[in-house]
């Protein structure tokens, strides 16, 4: 049921679908659903409501890439080839959908953007948050400073994200996405760490996302303030079991 923070799923319509590289799909949603959808959501994200065979219904959360007046742009990392054999149901979905057909949506839940006035920014994620980074740099004012490393798939998934002069990117490949957890936090501990106040914003697999916290809040103090940090997915678990085991690690912190 509607409640006061969790609307009603609206159902959308598949306008298209492109490959924006040989690992991520983009699926655009529009239709009448569409219409008192919020304005300005990108970065922000929707939960999708995938029909399984058993009836059952999968939920799946992914970040609104881009929001126009009559679509909005959902970005898929693919990865049917993992430790676990098989394509998820949303990833399933986003291989075989076509135009035409509808989904229910639910959402949309708040964008994590970068806070102004610091004096540099740090971003860190796999392919699954290449979408919210994507919004976050492209949201920095001209003269921000900082650097962003992404684990992509292959060389071909590598995107040139537009932001600011001075933060640099650099990209990892790890063709088996979660299976390298330390990838992301060596790369940004091999960087000097930048002067003044710092910003950091990670969000990718579990065990990856574990190694930044260990950098960014246990080595280099970042508290609250400076630091977003979030788990998007965990190899070997679907995202209902992973729910659960971010619970358990909040629990624990
Ligand atoms: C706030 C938020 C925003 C997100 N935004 C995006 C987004 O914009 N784009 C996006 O692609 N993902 C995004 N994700 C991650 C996405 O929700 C998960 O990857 C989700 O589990 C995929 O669902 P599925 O049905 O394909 O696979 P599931 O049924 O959840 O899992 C099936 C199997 O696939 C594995 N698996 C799941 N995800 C991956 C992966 N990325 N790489 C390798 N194996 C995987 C699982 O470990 C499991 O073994 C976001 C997550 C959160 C919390």
């Amino acid at each position: 049921m509607a409640t006061a923070n969790r609307p009603a799923p609206r159902v959308l319509t598949v306008l298209s679908t492109a490959q924006v590289s040989p690992n991520m799909r983009r699926i655009t949603l529009g239709g009448p659903g569409l219409a008192d959808f919020p304005a300005e959501q990108q970065g922000g994200y929707v939960k999708l409501r995938l029909p399984l065979p058993d009836g059952k219904i999968a939920v799946r959360t992914y970040t609104i890439r881009a929001q126009r007046a009559d679509a909005l742009d959902i970005d898929f990392a693919l990865h049917a080839e993992t430790a676990s054999g098989h394509a998820g149901p949303a990833t399933e979905w986003a291989l075989s959908v076509e135009p035409g057909e509808t989904i229910e949506v639910g959402g949309p839940g708040p964008a994590k953007p970068l806070p102004a006035g610091h004096d540099a920014y740090l971003l860190a994620g796999d392919m699954t948050s290449l979408p919210a980074i994507t919004v976050n740099l492209a949201a920095l004012p001209a003269d921000a400073r900082g650097h962003a490393v992404i684990e992509v798939m292959s060389e071909d998934d590598k995107l040139d994200l537009p932001r600011p002069a001075g933060v640099t990117l650099d990209y990892l490949v790890a063709p088996q996405p979660g299976l390298q957890p330390q990838g992301l936090a060596e790369a940004l501990a091999a960087r000097e760490w930048p002067q003044g106040a710092v910003y950091a914003w990670a969000a990718c697999e579990f065990s990856g996302m574990k190694a930044l916290r260990s950098l960014l809040r246990d080595q280099r103090g970042l508290g609250p303030d400076s630091l977003y940090i979030s788990s998007y997915w965990k190899s070997g678990l679907n995202e209902d079991a992973h729910k659960i085991a971010k619970r358990e690690d909040a629990q624990g912190q």
